[in-house]
């Protein structure tokens, strides 16, 4: 997984919702732990939301047609 795909899929579509935490609703930001396992993290409560395959390949998916450069 590449953090880039994240926070560029955070900055083009930030209302998503399984980018918000689901608490209370607030914006999340993308961080990676010691196994290179990508999370949001709520700024609000710290809740995290891990990005599964699932999730990562949706935002590749919608990231494809504006930014196809070099992401995997
Ligand atoms: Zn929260």
């Amino acid at each position: 997984m590449d953090i880039r795909v994240v926070r560029a899929f955070i900055k083009l579509f930030p209302q998503d919702r399984d980018i918000k935490c689901p608490y209370d609703s607030y914006d999340c930001l993308p961080n990676m732990d010691h196994n290179d396992t990508i999370y949001l993290y709520c700024l609000a409560c710290n809740y995290k939301i891990n990005v599964g395959l699932n999730l990562y390949d949706r935002m590749k998916r919608e990231l494809g047609g504006i930014a196809k450069e070099g992401f995997r």
